[in-house]
């Protein structure tokens, strides 16, 4: 362990179990010496975050529906009971309905156009608005984004839409926190088979995919994530702001299938 986040505290929202990309953030920010809370959505995902938590030696943990502004207000009154300040949040979380992460994208839905980008997009500024109240002395934001908010990705449709306007908000929301030293950055992970992402239609074909014409010749994994994920929250980055940090084995440079690469 190093003390690259000691005494620093703060907050991950979206860990669902261990295959999470949260929890890759977390174990690695832990390892370091941070001090976590974790926020979940509904009881049946505070049974499975509870343990994880236990095992990084972490207790505190409360409900949050993003979704609800007065679930968002209640969960930062809790964290602001125990820590007045905070250092960080990590926001990992994105949701759509499954049966329009297939197909067209021109078959979306309003009512789940609205709703993806609520929960995807809105909330982290939601988010954002309220950490930044809990950080006199500055701190770092980190989001989840992907691929496919750059360029098309078969199925991904208004995840993708979404994911283009969450990557403009940590670009707005870097320029307007910036003077008061607050950080706002995202990683845009290749793929990694979570629960959100066993909604994506052909998603094994889409690691294949990746594995297989990716300058690195695999796939990432959630360690992978997570130490990006520590570098961006830590002081490590304190010049970077703003920032789309790729950790996708080198997926997003290349313009043509690998000559190696077999037919899938
Ligand atoms: P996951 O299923 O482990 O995490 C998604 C989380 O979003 C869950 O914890 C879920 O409870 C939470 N969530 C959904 N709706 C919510 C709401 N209304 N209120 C509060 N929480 C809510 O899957 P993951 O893949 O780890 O996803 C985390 C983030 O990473 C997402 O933004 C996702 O788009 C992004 N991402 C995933 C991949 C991938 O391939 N898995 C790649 C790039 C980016």
């Amino acid at each position: 362990m190093t003390g690259l986040m000691q005494g620093k505290r703060g907050l991950i929202m979206g860990l669902a179990n261990d295959r999470s990309l949260a929890w890759g953030i977390a174990q690695k920010l832990a390892e370091h010496g941070a001090e976590l809370a974790f926020s979940y959505q509904g009881e049946a995902l505070g049974r499975r975050v509870k343990p994880l938590a236990e095992q990084l030696g972490q207790d505190f943990l409360f409900e949050c529906d993003v979704s609800d502004m007065a679930s968002l207000d209640a969960a930062f009154a809790t964290l602001r009971e125990r820590w007045e300040t905070i250092d960080f949040v990590v926001h990992a979380i994105g949701f759509s309905d499954k049966n329009e992460l297939r197909g067209k994208y021109y078959d979306t839905s309003l009512d789940n156009f609205l709703m993806t980008m609520n929960i995807s997009v809105y909330s982290f500024t939601a988010v954002a608005q309220r950490a930044r109240a809990m950080m006199p002395d500055g701190g770092a934001l980190l989001t989840l984004t992907y691929y496919g908010s750059e360029k098309v990705v078969p199925h991904y449709n208004v995840m993708g839409v979404a994911k283009s306007a969450l990557d403009t908000s940590v670009k707005y929301l870097a320029m307007d926190m910036g003077p008061e030293n607050i950080r706002v950055n995202a990683i845009s992970a290749g793929p990694i088979k979570t629960l959100a992402a066993s909604g994506i239609g052909d998603f094994r074909y889409i690691l294949k995919w990746n594995e297989l014409n990716s300058p690195l010749r695999r796939n990432v994994t959630i360690d992978d994530v997570g130490g990006a994920g520590l570098y961006l929250l830590s002081d490590l980055a304190s010049g970077v702001t703003g920032e789309i940090h790729h950790v996708d084995a080198g997926y997003n440079v290349i313009g043509m299938k690998a000559e190696d690469a077999p037919d899938i």
